[in-house]
């Protein structure tokens, strides 16, 4: 265990349990998805379907990526400016990687 974990031990089990949640509701929705996208006949599979397991895949995968932060410590800090991410904005999004600015510049 580290120093920081030792800190702010109570923060960082709520943020872990936080992931956790989401990352249970992402993966049984994408479960869901891909079962109906099996069983619809491929004429009627739209293109919507696809995006929006595309977009699960996506969050699960920054959700595990938030995770594996939060064991080693560096969680709750912008990959960009390496300033700490505002805790209202990661109320909103567990897994932001950025703070509000940097996602800004990120995806221009
Ligand atoms: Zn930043």
């Amino acid at each position: 265990m580290t120093a920081n974990e030792v800190s702010d031990g109570s923060a960082t089990r709520e943020v872990r349990r936080r992931l956790e949640d989401e990352r249970r509701k992402r993966a049984a929705q994408l479960v869901a998805l891909e079962e109906e996208i099996e069983r619809a006949p491929l004429e009627e599979v739209e293109a919507a379907d696809y995006a929006r397991l595309e977009n699960l895949r996506q969050s699960l995968a920054e959700i595990d990526g938030a995770l594996r932060r939060v064991d080693d410590g560096t969680y709750g800090g912008c990959e960009g400016c390496g300033q700490p991410i505002p805790a209202g904005r990661l109320e909103i999004l567990p897994y932001a990687r950025f703070c509000v600015r940097c996602q800004g510049r990120a995806s221009r």
